[in-house]
C-alpha cells in the first residue's frame, strides 16, 4: 500500500542517516569544516553565546536559580555544543552546576563524545551525560524537566521534524527555550549561486577525495537543500506551540544557516 511504501521509505532513511553518522564519526570535524569552511566553530561560538548558558540573575529562568539549568542537548553527537554551554556557563556566569544531558540516536557519535570528553573538565562529573535517544520519542526525559533544548545540525535529519518539535515543547519548562543551529537558504542571490556550485558540485568531490565517502556527502548536501526555509522553520515551531520572538530567527554568514528560538508559554 502507499502507507507501506511510506514506512519503508522512512526505515531507509533512517538506517541511511545512521550509517551516513556512523561511518563520520571519528572524521566529523573535519566533514564539518569542509562543509562550512570552517565557519562552523564560529557559529557554534555564537550560537552558544546568545543562549547563554548557566544559572545567572538576569537571565535564568526562575525556577532554575538555585540548581543551574537542565539543559538537553539534542542530536549532539560527538558533544561540541554541550562542551561549550558547560566551558561557557562555568566560565562567564561562574555556574559549577548547570548540566547537560547530551542525547544522539547514533552510537557511534555517542561514543565518540565520550571519548571526546576525557580531554574536558566534566568526563566524570555529574555535569555531563550521554543517553542514546531519538529526538522524536524522548522516553526517558520526563515533561516538564528541561530549561533549554538545543539541537544543532541535527534537526534536518529527523525523518518527523514536527513529532521532534513537538517532543522538545513536552519536555521543556514553561518558559524554557527552544534553540536550533541548522543550515538554511542563502538570502543572497549572487552568493546562493557561489554556494550552490560549491556544495553540489565540490563537496561530494572533496568527500571522496579525503574521507573515500561520496555518499554520505551527498546525502549531507541534499539534506540541507530538502530544509525548509527560515520562514517555513519558524512556522513549524509556533505549531508545535512555541511562542516565536520577533521573526524568529537570525541568519548567519548570509542564512548558510540560521538560528531559531522558541520560548514554551
Ligand atoms: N550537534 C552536533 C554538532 O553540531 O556538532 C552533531 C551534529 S551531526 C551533523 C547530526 C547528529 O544527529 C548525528 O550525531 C546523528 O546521529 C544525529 N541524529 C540523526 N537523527 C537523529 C534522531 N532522530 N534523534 C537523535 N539524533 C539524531
Amino acid at each position: 500500500t502507499h502507507f507501506g511504501f511510506e514506512t519503508i521509505a522512512e526505515a531507509l532513511k533512517e538506517q541511511r542517516v545512521g550509517a551516513v553518522f556512523s561511518s563520520v564519526a571519528s572524521s566529523y570535524d573535519s566533514m564539518n569544516d569542509f562543509m562550512s569552511l570552517g565557519i562552523h566553530r564560529l557559529w557554534k561560538d555564537h550560537f552558544v553565546r546568545t543562549l547563554n548558558p548557566g544559572r545567572n540573575p538576569l537571565t535564568s529562568p526562575p525556577s532554575s536559580q538555585d540548581q543551574g539549568w537542565n539543559i538537553l542537548d539534542i542530536a549532539g553527537g560527538t558533544g561540541d555544543i554541550a562542551f561549550r554551554m558547560l566551558d561557557h556557563a562555568s566560565t562567564l556566569n561562574h555556574d559549577a552546576h548547570t548540566k547537560v544531558t547530551v542525547a544522539d540516536i547514533n552510537p557511534d557519535m555517542l561514543a565518540e563524545g565520550r571519548k571526546r570528553a576525557l580531554n574536558t573538565p566534566y568526563a566524570r562529573s555529574p555535569r555531563l551525560a550521554f543517553i542514546e535517544a531519538n529526538a522524536e520519542a524522548l522516553d526517558a526525559i520526563p515533561d516538564n524537566s528541561v530549561d533549554l533544548y538545543t539541537v544543532a545540525f541535527g534537526i534536518r535529519n529527523f525523518t518527523h521534524k514536527d513529532v521532534a518539535l513537538r517532543e522538545a515543547f513536552r519536555v521543556l519548562k514553561p518558559g524554557g527555550v527552544f534553540a536550533c543551529l541548522e543550515f538554511s537558504k542563502v538570502n543572497n542571490a549572487l552568493f546562493d549561486a557561489m554556494y550552490q556550485r560549491w556544495s553540489f558540485g565540490a563537496i561530494p568531490l572533496i568527500g571522496q577525495l579525503v574521507a573515500g565517502d561520496r555518499d554520505s556527502y551527498q546525502y549531507l548536501v541534499e539534506s540541507i537543500a530538502r530544509f525548509p526555509s527560515q520562514a517555513e522553520f519558524s512556522g513549524m515551531i509556533r505549531d508545535a506551540g512555541f511562542l516565536v520572538p520577533g521573526k524568529g530567527y537570525e541568519d548567519l554568514t548570509n542564512g548558510i544557516a540560521a538560528i531559531h528560538k522558541g520560548v514554551k508559554p
